[in-house]
């Protein structure tokens, strides 16, 4: 993989299937304990960039010092109180469908701040203008097309809404910026998919531009007409995916886009406050964002309010604009 590139994936756990019950039996482990599952639950946590293998080991099930450690900081990287136990409450968030993209790099530290995280070197497009383009081969065939299409044009906007950044489908593929294609399995790049369910999707930090969907998941763009349990709204991980795109890595909090978790059978499509000034931060903003974003306050609904008051403001605005030309 190269230099400052990293993968961003969603993956989703099948709720009713062993693997959230192998979690869930830890609830209230205590630390010295030695209990089976802990070395999975150190597997996940090392996928996720939150804890290694001393060198020359495997991991054990023993409720360490390190496993104390690994654990404060997942909590705190979820918004959740920070205490080092297998709390109920930190157990459930493991067991909630995720982001697959690591949360901590341990090649290196993300820039973090309480709220938006880069990557490490925080990079980004140098160019603002970018175009992006859906693989001619690697498709799925239960979605009509030019729904797809559309899904992700309403993903784009809401990004090139904020920044000054805009997005072109082209058709041309291999020259594309931004290459988005549904793929099974091993398919090259390092980070295989998994089948149904488990890591849903991931996407490249720039200016790689690779978007990889996972094609072995139910993807859907309207869960009245698809009742599967583990329907996955494909628009709302489309806009997660661009934000790593972007350059944006996983936020701690719980109701932005950026957020890690999300739920099978649902749509999160609105950026927050806290979204939009990540994306702010590496390219500067739309000019009638600007004031707003200003005065962003610090939790996300109040973000989402701010956002929706910014565009309607923003609407408003041009129809003054509009009326006085
Ligand atoms: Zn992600
Ligand atoms: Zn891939």
């Amino acid at each position: 993989m190269e230099k400052n590139t990293q993968t961003a994936a969603i993956s989703q756990v099948e709720i009713s299937t062993t693997w959230g019950d192998q979690f869930k039996q830890l609830i209230d482990t205590e630390r010295g304990k030695e209990v089976t599952g802990i070395a999975e639950l150190k597997k996940y946590l090392n996928r996720f960039g939150y804890i290694r293998p001393l060198p020359g080991t495997n991991f054990t099930d023993a409720f360490d010092d390190r496993l104390l450690s690994a654990v404060s900081k997942y909590q705190s990287n979820f918004g959740l109180p920070v205490n080092g136990r297998l709390d109920s409450e930190t157990i459930s968030s493991i067991t909630t469908p995720r982001c697959g993209v690591n949360d901590f790099s341990l090649a290196g530290p993300l820039h973090t701040t309480r709220r938006y995280h880069f990557f490490p070197g925080q990079p980004r497009w140098t160019h603002s203008k970018l175009t992006y383009s859906f693989s001619p081969t690697n498709t799925i065939d239960y979605l009509d097309t030019s729904d797809i299409r559309n899904a992700f044009r309403r993903a784009f906007f809401r990004w090139a809404d904020a920044i000054p950044v805009t997005f072109v489908e082209t058709p041309d593929y291999l020259s594309s910026d931004i290459k988005i294609g549904f793929y099974k399995g091993d398919h090259g790049d390092g980070e295989p998919f998994d089948g149904v369910l488990g890591v849903l999707a991931h996407a490249f930090s720039p200016e790689n531009g690779r978007f990889h969907l996972d094609a072995a998941e139910k993807w859907t763009l309207d869960f009245g007409t698809e009742k599967s349990k583990s329907a996955v709204d494909l628009e709302s991980v489309a806009t997660h995916e661009i934000g790593h795109v972007l350059g944006l890595a996983h936020t701690p909090v719980k109701e932005a886009i950026m957020y890690a978790s999300l739920s099978p059978r649902t749509k999160k499509v609105d950026l927050t406050v806290d979204d939009v000034e990540g994306a702010q931060f590496l390219y500067g903003s739309n000019p009638y964002f600007k004031l707003f974003s200003l005065a962003a306050p610090d939790t996300s609904n109040a973000g989402v309010y701010m956002v929706a008051v910014a565009r309607i403001l923003s609407a408003v605005l041009m129809l003054v604009f509009c009326t006085a030309t």
